[in-house]
C-alpha cells in the first residue's frame, strides 16, 4: 500500500533493537484518513472471505481494527492483557511474549464474545515474532471459532513472524513489509510485492 510505505518513510523513526516507531500516525496519535484508507484496503484484500468477527489485542491494534470492522460491517473483540486470574470457565486465556517490552503477560477473551460458528479476522498494527497473533490463534482455536484471516499493518519481514503465520496455513495480508531499517541512517527499505 504505497500511501502507508510513504507515509512510515516520511514519519516513522527506526530506534535500536529493530523498533519502528509510528507514533506520529499509527499508534499513540491516530490518523484517521489513513486508517480509513487501510480499512479499505483490508476490505479489497479479503474480499469474498466470509467475516463475521474482527478480533485484536489492546491496546494499539483497537483503532484499526475499529475501522476495519466498519468496512465489514462486523463487531470489535479485542483480546485483554491481564494479571488478574479470573475464575477459570469465564474466558479463554493465552500467553504472549511482548515484543517491546520482553515480558510475558496473559490475554483474556470472554467466553460471552467468541465461540464455535466464529469466522475471525485477526487485526494487528505490527507483526515481528508473531507471538501476538499466535496468542490470538490460540484463543480462536479454544473457542472453536475459525481464523479466517489475519491482516497486519507493518509486517517486518526480516524477523520470522510472517513465515510462521504463513506456515500455518493462515491468509495473511501485510499492507507494508519492511524489507530493513538502520537506526544508525535511519533507512527503511520495503518488500516489493
Ligand atoms: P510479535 O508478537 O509479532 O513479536 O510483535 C507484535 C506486537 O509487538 C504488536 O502488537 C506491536 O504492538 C508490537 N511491536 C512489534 N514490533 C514493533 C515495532 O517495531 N514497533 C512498534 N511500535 N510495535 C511493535
Amino acid at each position: 500500500m504505497q500511501l502507508l510505505k510513504d507515509r512510515i518513510r516520511k514519519d516513522g523513526k527506526v530506534k535500536e533493537g529493530n523498533v519502528l516507531k509510528v507514533d506520529s500516525f499509527l499508534n499513540h496519535q491516530m490518523d484517521i484518513r489513513l486508517f480509513r484508507e487501510i480499512g479499505k484496503e483490508f476490505k479489497r484484500r479479503f474480499e469474498g472471505t466470509e467475516i463475521n468477527k474482527i478480533l485484536t489485542i489492546e491496546a494499539s491494534g483497537i483503532g484499526i481494527a475499529c475501522i476495519v470492522a466498519e468496512e465489514f460491517d462486523v463487531p470489535v473483540v479485542f483480546a485483554k492483557k491481564t494479571q488478574t486470574k479470573n475464575i477459570a470457565g469465564e474466558v479463554y486465556r493465552s500467553q504472549v511474549e511482548s515484543y517491546t517490552h520482553g515480558r510475558i503477560y496473559d490475554i483474556i477473551v470472554s467466553k460471552e464474545f467468541l465461540g464455535k460458528g466464529d469466522k475471525v479476522l485477526l487485526i494487528d498494527d505490527f507483526l515481528a515474532n508473531g507471538k501476538a497473533l499466535e496468542g490470538l490463534i490460540d484463543l480462536v482455536q479454544a473457542a472453536g471459532a475459525e481464523v479466517v484471516g489475519a491482516g497486519i499493518v507493518i509486517e517486518k519481514g526480516f524477523q520470522p513472524g510472517g513465515d510462521i503465520i504463513r506456515g500455518k496455513g493462515i491468509h495473511l495480508e501485510s499492507l507494508a513489509i519492511v524489507e530493513s531499517m538502520d537506526d544508525k541512517t535511519g533507512e527503511i527499505t520495503f518488500r516489493e510485492k
